[in-house]
């Protein structure tokens, strides 16, 4: 194995925990295990999510949706995707619920025929999918309400800023929001009213309404890109790797493409077995590090599509196989994905969605395997 992904399924349900803890009683927490699980892993992630108590899935797409239920995960599942017709009909194979926000989303599921659980959604400023006008959007929930094989099931919302404190227009939206689901839910008792990513979750309890929808925070990732144990959140993921060959260097060697690290005194550089086609960053060359045996060691030189080079110092003393950690904790060091993501200039959520299908995931409760599938 060049490297593996280890995921810490026992991390994942306390983190799913701590964050129901912050939920008023009765408020239903819906983990969002699209992509892939951030690329932890959608059905293992999905599983330890429902053991700790989440009530509901999300993903984007139809295949998603599928590929759960063929995992034998029948828990409440929303696929907040825009569908065309094909993928329509997968996602209510799988059971799913589906979102609409216009006439044409609205009139394709009144053409399809089939019973649907729909949750409308109100563009209150993101400014992606949803609908604008709150007359219209209001007139749709009437259309959704009187046919008779539909369900209006949810109202939603997203929000821009929610990961940026300082930034007031989180309240703004939820105003815009709050002022329709008042009136609607007048006409319509019994909805499911949801809004609040993991950002929104942790800074703004009235966002909660009667469902979270949290990604990046049950993972163990900081919404705000800090370190996720101020929100006490446990990273559920750690990258490994292995130093598959070392050998000493001397001023004037270079190392990988393009000679990008020129050694200027004796020192030993190593190889780890894993490049930029497993998810290690091309823009991480000559700028990140890794913890070699728990201490920090800088990669130098060009990263390959399969490789990156180490410089170990002059007297290193490593092992060939010895461990290598690109993303996780050693010794008393640690590498978060939101330092990797600080490097490259991008947020922890594509530092890990980036994982390669190439790595391996390999499951496991605080150290412990899980015994049985994944
Ligand atoms: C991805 C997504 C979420 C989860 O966001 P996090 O920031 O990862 O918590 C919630 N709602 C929608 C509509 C999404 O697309």
């Amino acid at each position: 194995m060049r490297s593996a992904a280890r995921i810490n399924l026992a991390a994942i349900e306390r983190n799913v925990t701590r964050l129901r803890g912050r939920l008023a009683p009765g408020t239903a927490f819906c983990a969002v295990v699209k992509a892939d699980g951030y690329g932890h892993g959608a059905a293992p992630v999905a599983r330890a999510a429902l053991a700790a108590g989440a009530g509901w899935l999300a993903v984007v797409t139809a295949a998603e949706a599928t590929e759960l239920r063929l995992a034998g995960i029948d828990a409440r599942l929303l696929v907040l995707g825009p569908l065309q017709d094909a993928e329509l009909q997968d996602a209510l194979d799988a059971g799913a619920d589906v979102v609409a926000w216009d006439e044409l989303t609205v009139n394709r599921l009144v053409a399809v025929g089939r019973p649907a659980a729909v949750h409308l959604k109100l563009d209150s400023g993101m400014g992606r999918l949803g609908q604008r006008d709150p007359e219209r959007f209001e007139r749709l929930c009437a259309s959704v309400a009187e046919t008779a094989h539909l369900r209006l099931t949810g109202l939603m919302t997203h929000f821009a800023t929610a990961d940026d404190p300082a930034d007031p227009f989180l309240g703004e939206q939820l105003a815009r929001f709050s002022a329709v689901v008042e009136r609607v839910r007048a006409r319509h008792p019994g909805l499911i009213v949801h809004a609040a990513n993991s950002a929104a979750t942790l800074r703004e309890p009235a966002s909660h309404f009667d469902m979270v929808r949290n990604g990046i925070a049950l993972y163990g990732m900081d919404p705000f890109g800090r370190d996720p144990a101020e929100q006490g959140l446990e990273p559920a993921l750690a990258w490994e790797s292995w130093l598959a060959s070392r050998k000493p260097c001397g001023p004037g060697d270079s190392v990988g493409y393009g000679r990008r690290f020129v050694a200027e005194r004796p020192t030993t550089i190593g190889n780890v077995p894993v490049g930029y086609a497993d998810g290690v960053r091309r823009q991480l060359g000559g700028r990140g590090a890794v913890l070699l045996d728990g201490r920090r060691v800088p990669m130098v030189g060009t990263v390959s599509m399969d490789s990156f080079g180490i410089d170990l110092g002059a007297d290193a003393g490593d092992a060939v196989g010895a461990a290598v950690t690109l993303i996780g904790r050693a010794g008393d060091e640690q590498i978060l994905a939101e330092e990797l993501a600080e490097q490259l200039g991008t947020i922890n959520y594509e530092v890990t969605c980036a994982i390669g299908r190439r790595v391996p995931r390999v499951y496991h409760r605080d150290g412990q395997p899980t015994g049985g599938p994944a």
